[in-house]
């Protein structure tokens, strides 16, 4: 394949980052060209609940990237043509120790808008949520939800329609070159590159991503039938007040943490926490399990795990399982986002926690912003 023309931008990887950069670059008026070895995205971006979650992230480094990314989800819904599927987050509490978290996050400045509800008045609100023993519920209306097996692929059709950003499907990039980047379809002719690989540490730059650190987080998940109502927004549980740093990381939370041992060890052991998100058919999408040196074969001792935490919170028996799938994105012990310069005009950038749609966008702005200033 011949490129006449050199592009100011070449981005490998049709995921969310990946496509984050190249709106970024393309609201810059840059030629990009997107190289992406899959027929469509087929990673962690489509794998994964499309939850844009707000409330309860690490305030370091995730709650502020998190509050642009949802900005720009909203704006660019819109234009894309993505249907917003859910708004907000409901965080049912089972444990007055899972309360007493909530309380101390009611305390902080990112409880912003969120509302504090007692069982009483929870099981008033969404009557149709059972469980007798709701201590308390957050509730924050700062989250949407996208099916993201649609809105990726919406995203990168946009993109190439009203951005004019070229997409080289079915196409791996081999190795980048100053003026250059070789694919498997020739030489592509560009001023910048940046690598998204999400968890491809083998294609390009391996060692550094080994002397980084970066490993593979594998991920179980479910789609269920739908139970017959709307759920008032994607619901968490005390599990995930002990995972999410802006819960985590306050002290109700050892307290807490202490009682879940005891009481949800092999829950812990796989890195269960709860989320169930609906979608627009009704249908539940929930998960996940976490496993760090796992083959990708799917157990179901981790399935039935999750459904009999899913019958705890919601309160009813679980709705037939329609789908199972398992996902993975790379991680890193100590660091939720890795950008390297490996040399002048490239950049690699990776997500190592699972937060990529919540944040993808505003990483691309921050690559973009730091590769043309
Ligand atoms: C099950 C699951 C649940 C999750 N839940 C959430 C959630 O609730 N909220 C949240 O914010 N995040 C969540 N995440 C994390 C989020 O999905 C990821 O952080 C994000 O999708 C990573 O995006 P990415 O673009 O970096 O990677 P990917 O989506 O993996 O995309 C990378 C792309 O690069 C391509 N590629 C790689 N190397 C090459 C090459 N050499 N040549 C050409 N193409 C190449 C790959 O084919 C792939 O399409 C979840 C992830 C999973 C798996």
């Amino acid at each position: 394949m011949d490129f006449p023309e050199k592009f100011d931008l070449a981005i490998v990887g049709a995921g969310i980052l990946g496509l984050a950069c190249a709106l970024a670059a393309a609201r810059r008026k840059l030629k990009v060209v997107v190289i992406e070895r899959d027929t469509r995205p087929r990673k962690a971006s489509i794998r994964n609940f499309g939850f844009i979650t707000v409330t309860g992230q690490d305030r370091e480094d995730v709650w502020s990237r998190a509050r642009r990314s949802r900005d720009v989800w909203r704006e660019v819904a819109t234009k894309a043509g993505i249907l917003i599927v859910q708004t907000g987050q409901w965080v049912a509490a089972q444990r007055p120790e899972a309360a007493a978290v909530l309380e101390a996050f009611m305390r902080t400045d990112m409880a912003d808008g969120c509302e504090l509800l007692t069982g009483t008045e929870a099981r008033q609100r969404c009557p149709d949520l059972q469980t007798s023993g709701l201590q308390a519920v957050l509730w924050s209306p700062h989250e949407l939800r996208v099916e993201s097996r649609e809105a990726i692929p919406l995203l990168a059709d946009w993109l190439a329609l009203d951005h004019g950003v070229t997409f080289l499907w079915e196409t791996a990039a081999h190795s980048v070159a100053p003026a250059h980047i070789d694919t498997s379809r020739g030489p592509i002719p560009t001023g910048a590159t940046i690598v998204c690989p999400g968890d491809d540490l083998v294609s390009l730059y391996p060692d550094r991503l080994a002397r980084a650190g970066i490993g593979h987080c594998v991920l179980q998940m479910l789609r269920l039938e739908s139970p017959g109502f709307r759920l008032p927004g994607t619901v968490l549980s005390d599990l995930s007040l002990i995972r999410y740093g802006g819960f985590s990381t306050l002290p109700e939370a050892d307290l807490l943490r202490r009682r879940l041992e005891s009481e949800q060890s092999e829950l812990i052991q796989h890195g269960i926490h709860l989320i169930v998100a609906q979608g627009a058919d009704g249908s539940l999408v929930v998960g996940d399990s976490h496993h760090y040196d796992a083959a990708g074969f799917a157990s179901e001792r981790i399935y039935a795990l999750l459904l009999n935490e899913y019958a705890a919170v919601i309160g009813h028996p679980p709705p037939p399982v329609r789908e199972r799938w398992s996902g993975s994105y790379a991680v890193a012990n100590n660091r939720v986002l890795l950008i390297e310069e490996p040399a002048p005009n490239v950049r690699l950038v990776l997500v190592t926690s699972g937060i990529g749609a919540s944040t993808g966008f505003a990483i691309g702005e921050e690559v973009i912003n730091g590769l043309f200033h």
